[in-house]
């Protein structure tokens, strides 16, 4: 029979939480920034200035309708 004591249960228990939240972290900071940077290479990257959603236009359209508040954003202007 197997005994584990509570000490290296927890710490195993412990061990394995931290090793989970670091792949979670890797997978979040170098894969999802890569595809969200290929993106923003691919379209143009805005920011509503009523609710500061961030939409990612394809730069075809002239007029970006906001999927969260629904307002409308003109393209072409810059600062
Ligand atoms: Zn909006």
């Amino acid at each position: 029979m197997i005994t584990i004591d509570i000490a290296l249960g927890v710490s195993l228990c412990l061990s394995v939480m931290i090793i989970f939240f670091g792949f979670m972290w890797f997978k979040y900071a170098v894969v999802d920034d890569g595809v969200n940077r290929e993106a923003s290479s691919a379209g143009i990257v805005r920011q509503c200035p009523y609710c500061s959603h961030i939409i990612i236009s394809n730069g075809k359209t002239e007029v970006v309708r906001c999927p969260l508040c629904q307002s409308y954003l003109e393209e072409g202007i810059h600062d």
